[in-house]
C-alpha cells in the first residue's frame, strides 16, 4: 500500500518541499519544527534550474521570480587582478538551455514561499516550537512514513544503523551584506561573481529584497571549528583579514570596512544509509550535507523532496525508501566530486592557479554551459 501519512521532521527547505510535493500527490503530513517561529536564517541562495524545475511543479515558482534577481551571468574573477576568467551565461539563457529559471534571493525568501504554500495547503499541518528527542512528537494521526529534514544536526538519523555523520570540512564561510551604493565597481548587479585566490574565494550577488549584494567568503585552513560561530572575535578577524592581504586592494579593503562578518564553520556529512528498510528516511542536508562549492545543496533537498513523495505514491513504504536511495545516491555522489573538483579550482594557488587561469581563459561560453547540463538540465522522476 502507498503512504497516505507522513512525519516530516524540519520545517527548513527540505522539509516544506517534501510537504507540499506529498501534498500534491493526495499525501497528508505533520510537519515537527523545533524553532517556535520560522525567523530569518542564513542569508543568499542561488537556486540553478534543476530545483526551480521542481519549484514550479509545485506551483511557488511564479511567486519566487516576482521577488529574485535572475542573473545574466555567472562570472569567474582573478582575486588577485580582478580579471574575468569566465562567465557561464544565465539569465533567458539559462530558460532556453534548461527549460527553467536560474534566480538568487534571500533565503528567508524561498522558506517564506514555501511556508505559506504549506499553511495554504489543507494537507499539511505545521507544528512550530516541537522538537524530536527520541520518540516522534504526536501529530494529527499515526504516520506511515517519518522523513527526517532535520539537516546536518539530525536527530532522525539515530533511527538509522549506519547513518551518515557530521563531519568539519577544515573551511569556514563569512558572510556579510553590503549596501548598493557601497559596492565596489567589480560587482555589478546583473551577475554573480566568484573572486578566486589562494585557499580562499568569495562568491557576491545582488538580493532584491535588500538592495545590497549577498558577500560569503570561504576561507580553507588550520582552523578548530568550536570557537567560530557567530560573531568573530578581533583575532579572529585579524586572521580572516590576512588571508586576503595579498588580494586586490578593492577586496582586502572591503573586509577591512565591515564589521557585521558573521562565521560559520562548514561541516559535510560522510557517507552512510539514508533509510532503515522499514519506514524512517533521511534527505536534505540530514542525508549528505554537503559543501556549497557547487551551490547545490538547496537544489539537493528540492530534488530530494519531490522524488522520495513520487516514490511513496505508488509503492509500499519500504520499498520507496530503499528505492530512493538507490535513485539519489549516484547523483549526490557526482555532485559532491564536483564539489571537490570545484574547491580544488577554486582555491588552487602557484602554477595550478596559472594554469587554471589559461584554461578557464580559453573556454567558450556554450562549453561551460555543456558541463553544468547535467545538473541543471536534471528532470526528477514523477
Ligand atoms: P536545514 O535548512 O538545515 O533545515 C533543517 C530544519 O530542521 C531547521 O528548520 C531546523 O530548525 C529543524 N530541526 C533540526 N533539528 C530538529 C529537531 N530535532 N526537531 C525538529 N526540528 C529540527 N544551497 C543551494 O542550493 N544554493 C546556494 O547558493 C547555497 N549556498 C550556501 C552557502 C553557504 C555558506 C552554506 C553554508 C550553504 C549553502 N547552500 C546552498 C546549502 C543550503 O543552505 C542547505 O543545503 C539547505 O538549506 C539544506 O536544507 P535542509 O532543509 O536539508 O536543512
Amino acid at each position: 500500500m502507498p503512504v497516505e501519512h507522513a512525519a516530516i521532521i524540519g520545517a527548513g527547505i527540505g522539509g516544506l518541499t517534501a510537504a507540499l510535493a506529498l501534498a500534491g500527490r493526495g499525501i497528508s503530513s505533520d510537519i515537527f519544527e523545533q524553532a517556535p517561529e520560522l525567523a530569518e536564517v542564513g542569508a543568499g541562495l542561488q537556486i540553478s534550474p534543476n530545483a526551480s524545475r521542481v519549484l514550479a511543479e509545485l506551483g511557488v515558482l511564479d511567486r519566487l521570480t516576482s521577488l529574485w534577481l535572475e542573473p545574466q551571468s555567472i562570472r569567474l574573477i582573478s582575486g588577485s587582478s580582478l580579471r574575468e576568467l569566465a562567465a557561464v551565461p544565465a539569465g533567458s539563457f539559462a530558460r532556453y538551455r534548461w527549460g527553467a529559471p536560474y534566480g538568487v534571493l534571500h533565503r528567508k525568501t524561498l522558506q517564506k514561499t514555501l511556508l505559506d504554500a504549506v499553511i495554504a495547503n489543507p494537507l499539511c499541518a505545521l507544528h512550530l516550537g516541537i522538537r524530536l528527542e527520541s520518540d516522534l512528537p504526536q501529530g494529527r494521526r499515526p504516520a506511515a512514513v517519518v522523513i527526517g529534514a532535520d539537516g546536518v544536526w539530525s536527530k532522525v538519523r539515530q533511527a538509522i544503523s549506519g547513518a551518515p555523520a557530521p563531519q568539519f570540512s577544515g573551511n569556514i564561510a563569512f558572510r556579510f551584506t553590503i549596501a548598493e551604493r557601497e559596492a565596489p565597481g567589480f560587482l555589478d548587479r546583473s551577475s554573480v561573481s566568484a573572486l578566486l585566490g589562494s585557499s580562499a574565494h568569495m562568491v557576491c550577488y545582488p538580493l532584491k529584497e535588500t538592495g545590497g549584494f549577498n558577500m560569503v567568503a570561504i576561507t580553507a585552513g588550520n582552523i578548530a571549528p568550536q570557537a567560530w560561530q557567530g560573531k568573530p572575535t578581533q583575532a579572529q578577524q585579524d586572521l580572516l583579514q590576512s588571508r586576503f592581504r595579498r588580494w586586490h586592494p578593492a577586496i582586502a579593503g572591503l573586509l577591512e570596512q565591515h564589521s557585521d562578518i558573521t562565521f560559520w564553520p562548514l561541516f559535510e556529512a560522510t557517507p552512510g544509509k539514508w533509510q532503515d528498510g522499514n519506514k524512517t528516511v533521511l534527505i536534505g542536508d540530514a542525508a549528505h550535507a554537503m559543501m556549497p562549492f557547487a551551490a547545490q545543496g538547496a537544489a539537493m533537498a528540492i530534488e530530494d523532496a519531490f522524488e522520495l513523495a513520487a516514490f511513496l505514491a505508488t509503492r509500499p513504504v519500504s520499498e520507496a525508501i530503499s528505492l530512493f536511495e538507490r535513485h539519489r545516491t549516484p547523483r549526490i555522489a557526482k555532485l559532491r566530486q564536483r564539489g571537490a573538483f570545484n574547491r580544488f579550482a577554486y582555491h588552487a594557488s602557484g602554477p595550478i592557479r596559472l594554469g587554471r587561469d589559461i584554461v578557464l581563459s580559453l573556454k567558450p561560453p556554450q562549453s561551460l554551459a555543456a558541463d553544468l547540463d547535467w545538473i541543471y538540465g536534471y528532470h526528477p522522476v514523477g
